[in-house]
């Protein structure tokens, strides 16, 4: 037994490669959150105080002119959507999912309406809100926004993320000028975003952030932006935003992870990730069937990542199976395999603990030796993937 207490609790040691994953527990968090939190957890505070003090680093950070802290990023954009379908009418935020205001319609593009472990337009309905999906899948034009905006709209949402169709959609600043000329406000979800003042800088009324993401803060979310609207998605704690709540150590921790970005070595950090990437880059090369291309974050967050492509009649192993083999090896290793079917995988570089890089060049390397020493081809029918994925969780806890 080592003294990780995953292994005190009999959980798997796993690397996290994959990214910045709820189901993974998100991030390495930051020292001076874990040391702001337990400073605060033993003492009582006013809780709206302690959030007036948030406001203020987060309005130092992002630009905005007000901000708290709530759950999570999803918790963000329900609250920010209620706020613009209550106002600040404490009835009515009571009465929420219900609206009696007819004022409740939210604007998303098709090729916004993703999942990013539960839908998006879900998020907008707790909150009472009618999503009206404008465009299609992979194309948003001017007309279908202009055309959509009416008497009832009360918001637009614009959602920033790589699972977002990445072509053929209205751009932010688009999206702003059509919302502005008709009065609406835009709500941007920028979750895994680091850019904390792009987004209000582009005009978005409200932006929203996890915490517990590049910022290596507590799970949490952050809401910013203009004081009224931030204010009205604020007083749904006294609503919809109670099953929301943080308490003060989520408070506190994200105050202390925004100072510590803030002052963060952002330069050292990427050093460290792009020599990772140098390693695996290295181990799979001169690979037959491997190809391993150091690519760019997509939305423009400043990381690359390593796409590992595999000509499986070559390697003797698909992208599939070889994630699941390096999933299931010791130690487990979680690849990021969003796209797998397409017969490549990435490797994260962002949340790796000292060693680590190492073990995952290492088994990379067995695993591939493996297949090339066997004389079948290891293919899983892609099916079974999507037949199978729900199997453990729906028997849960057992
Ligand atoms: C991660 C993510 C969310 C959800 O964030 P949580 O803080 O985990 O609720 C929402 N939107 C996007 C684009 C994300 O990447």
């Amino acid at each position: 037994m080592t003294d990780d207490i995953r292994s005190q609790l009999g959980l798997r040691e796993i690397i996290n490669v994959s990214g910045t994953m709820t189901s993974l527990g998100a991030s390495i968090v930051v020292p001076e959150a874990i040391e702001a939190m337990r400073a605060i957890l033993p003492q009582f505070v006013e809780i709206n105080d302690l959030q007036r003090k948030a406001s203020a680093v987060i309005a130092r950070l992002t630009g905005a002119e007000a901000g708290f802290v709530t759950a999570s990023c999803s918790a963000g954009i329900s609250l920010a959507v209620a706020g613009t379908i209550t106002g600040a009418n404490l009835l009515a935020i009571e009465k929420l999912p219900e609206t009696t205001n007819e004022k409740a319609e939210i604007i998303v593009q098709m090729g916004h309406i993703v999942s990013y472990g539960a839908p998006v337009d879900q998020s907008i309905r707790l909150a009472g809100g009618k999503v009206v999906m404008i465009g299609q899948a992979t194309s948003t034009h001017r007309y279908h926004m202009e055309e959509a905006i009416g008497e009832k709209t009360a918001a637009a949402v614009y959602v920033v993320s790589h699972h977002v169709v990445n072509y053929g959609l209205l751009h932010l600043t688009e999206f702003v000028e059509i919302a502005h000329a008709h009065g609406v406000p835009v709500i941007v979800d920028a979750a895994s975003e680091y850019d904390l003042r792009g987004f209000l800088a582009a005009g978005a009324n409200i932006v929203l952030y996890s915490g517990h993401k590049f910022l290596g803060g507590p799970t949490s979310g952050i809401v910013a932006g203009k004081k009224e609207l931030v204010r009205r998605a604020f007083l749904q704690n006294l609503g919809i935003g109670r099953g929301m709540k943080v308490g003060k150590e989520s408070i506190y921790g994200v105050m202390a992870a925004l100072d510590a970005w803030e002052k963060r070595d952002h330069d050292a950090i990427r050093a460290r990730e792009k020599a990772a990437l140098a390693l695996w880059h290295d181990v799979l090369g001169g690979r037959p069937g491997v190809t391993a291309l150091i690519e760019p974050d997509p939305t423009g967050n400043p990381l690359d990542r390593l796409r590992v492509i595999l000509d499986s009649q070559a390697t003797h192993i698909t992208a599939w199976d070889l994630a699941a083999a390096l999933r299931k090896g010791t130690p487990p290793i979680i690849v990021r395999d969003h796209e797998v079917e397409h017969h490549y995988f990435y490797l994260d570089p962002c949340n790796l603990h000292p060693g680590q890089a190492e073990s995952v060049a290492r088994r990379l390397a067995e695993e591939l030796d493996k297949a090339q020493a066997s004389n079948a081809i290891i293919a899983t029918p892609i099916e079974d993937l999507s037949r199978n994925r729900f199997n453990g969780l729906l028997r849960w806890p057992d």
